[in-house]
């Protein structure tokens, strides 16, 4: 019967008994005969074998399509049990944006957390606002949600198609983390299934050490099958404003002063333009100059200049205050005056706007290209160092792709979860978005590599965010004095090193 051979199986995969499981049909077979609700798939492996990175291709064994947690702790139980006879991994996959192939599990089983759809998104209406979700949801289907009932989550990233699991693991940092920090701290429980096979819920007073350790934790001590997200009331409306500086300290200042401000603005990001031309005419398809003739006079060739952008939520009938606020506000700024541009669009089109560029991209097939894409986190000390060499010196053009730059304020933020950031409370985070069209990875990956020397030579406490490191030495330099208890934490909740292996941070238990 179906029953008695799975038993066989099982029972000649217990270590030591037998080598039956190192064959990799046996393997393959001892997969397909397990009771699950979802199913397992072999054949298509193709999309789980790469990312959006676009650089790294490790084929899978095996795709779990959950559909239940326990389909989730069945599959870790079973190679557990395996042991050291199968050399078989995990890694739980979002919605694969990653970058180095962190996603990937070579000849592992890869879970598509997408398939995960229970429970239902469900929102509490409560003095302070949740939303239960999948580990595997999209951020997209999630403010669909919430804005159905006049809310919506504080904290974002700058692109929607993301899960929970997959943000959650890394931090989730966009231009309203000055004000509510970064969404791994908007986050009030945590369903998980640990790389020992339990499916165990931590929150701040429930297993708090693990709940800590998963956010931001790259995904090394268990899966995330459910968060519980906190809400605010969401806005109708925004009001985006964008505005050049030719001077780096000044733009910085600006930014500073305000993420600093109590009542200030929703968001704030902003990007570096290096040698650009018609920078403003590009503008012009979606944001209004404040003054035409004065911007059409304006030219961005040949120069470096730096683009503050910020955001004032409001509702419809509030618009003349907003107006006010952003007035008041702008009033106190040093940027160019020509180039003061504005929009205003729904919260959902503000929030989604890097969707539109993906639709574009993909249709002219520039989607799918390599990323090699390096995102740092610099500590304000250092930001003036850093950008007069990186924007002056070592880079020529940003004709790849965009170059963000914005600081955060962490005084707030929650010192206790995995994420590794500068010791000084305000930092920037600095995006290298590139693509890589035209046969340019080469040249691109040394400049990441220019930059990176750069940081260690001058001696700057600069960090890695969603970071890459090929060997353990590299990753304990990046944890510093907190690779103790990370490592005491793998061991606790992943002795075997099944999980997230494309990290590289732990070899798996041979
Ligand atoms: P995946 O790439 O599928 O997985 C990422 C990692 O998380 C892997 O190690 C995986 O094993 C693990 N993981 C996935 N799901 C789970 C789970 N349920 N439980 C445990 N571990 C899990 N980041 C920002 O912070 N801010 C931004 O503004 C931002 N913008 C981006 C824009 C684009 C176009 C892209 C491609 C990426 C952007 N990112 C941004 C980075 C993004 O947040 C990370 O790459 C994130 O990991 C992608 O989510 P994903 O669902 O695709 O995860």
């Amino acid at each position: 019967t179906f029953l008695g051979i799975f038993m066989i199986l099982v029972l000649s995969c217990i270590p030591g008994r037998t080598n039956l499981c190192s064959n990799h049909s046996d393997t393959r077979s001892s997969l397909d005969s397990l009771d699950l609700e979802g199913y397992i798939t072999f054949d298509d492996v193709h999309n789980a074998s790469k990312d959006f990175g676009n650089r790294y291709q490790f084929p899978p064994l095996a795709i779990l399509h959950p559909k239940t947690v326990s389909d989730i702790s069945t599959v870790i139980r079973h190679i557990l049990h395996l042991g050291s006879t199968s050399n078989l991994t995990v890694a739980a996959r979002g919605h694969g944006h990653s970058l180095q192939g962190q996603a990937l599990a070579h000849q592992g089983v890869v879970i598509n957390m997408e398939s995960l759809q229970n429970p239902d998104i469900k929102i509490y209406r409560e003095k302070q606002p949740y939303v239960d979700v999948s580990g595997g949801e999209l951020w997209i289907n999630i403010l669909k949600e919430t804005l159905k009932h006049g809310l919506s989550p504080k904290s974002w990233t700058d692109y929607l198609h993301l899960t929970v699991g997959g943000t959650l693991s890394n931090a989730g940092i966009s231009g309203q983390a000055f004000k509510h920090g970064p969404q791994i701290n908007n986050v009030y429980q945590l369903e998980i299934v640990t790389g020992k096979g339990e499916v165990v819920t931590c929150s701040e007073k429930l297993n708090p050490e693990l709940f800590h350790s998963v956010l931001g934790g790259l995904g090394q001590f268990g899966i995330i099958t459910r968060a519980r997200i906190s809400l605010g009331p969401a806005p109708h409306m925004v009001k985006w404003i964008r505005v050049l500086y030719s001077n780096f300290s000044t733009f910085s200042r600006d930014q500073e002063h305000l993420i600093s401000k109590k009542k200030g603005f929703d968001y704030v990001e902003g990007f570096v333009s290096i040698n650009r031309t018609d920078l403003l005419n590009n503008w012009r398809s979606s944001f209004s100059p404040n003054d035409s003739t004065e911007a059409s006079q304006f030219k961005s060739d040949g120069k470096t200049l730096y683009c503050l952008e910020a955001v004032k939520y409001f509702n419809k009938e509030e618009a003349n205050s907003m107006n006010q606020e952003t007035e008041k506000l702008l009033s106190e700024l040093s940027y160019i005056p020509s180039t003061l541009f504005s929009s205003v669009v729904p919260y959902i089109e503000f929030l989604d706007r890097v969707h539109h560029g993906e639709i574009k991209l993909r249709a002219k097939g520039l989607w799918e290209v390599p990323h090699p894409w390096l995102n740092l986190l610099v500590p304000k000390s250092s930001i003036i160092e850093f950008a007069t060499e990186v924007f002056n010196n070592i880079l020529t053009s940003n004709n790849n792709g965009p170059i963000l730059i914005y600081p955060v304020n962490q005084s707030k933020w929650n010192k206790q979860t995995s994420l590794i950031t500068p010791s000084e409370d305000i930092f920037y985070l600095v995006a290298f978005l590139p693509s890589a069209v035209q046969n340019d990875l080469e040249h691109l990956l040394r400049q990441n590599q220019r930059v990176l020397n750069f940081c260690a030579e001058a001696n700057m406490d600069v960090k890695q965010y969603l970071p890459h490191y090929e060997t353990q030495r590299e990753w304990r330099s990046h944890f510093g004095n907190r690779w103790e208890t990370f490592a005491k934490m793998k061991h606790e909740y992943d002795p075997l090193a099944i999980l997230a292996p494309g990290h590289r941070i732990f070899q798996k238990a041979t």
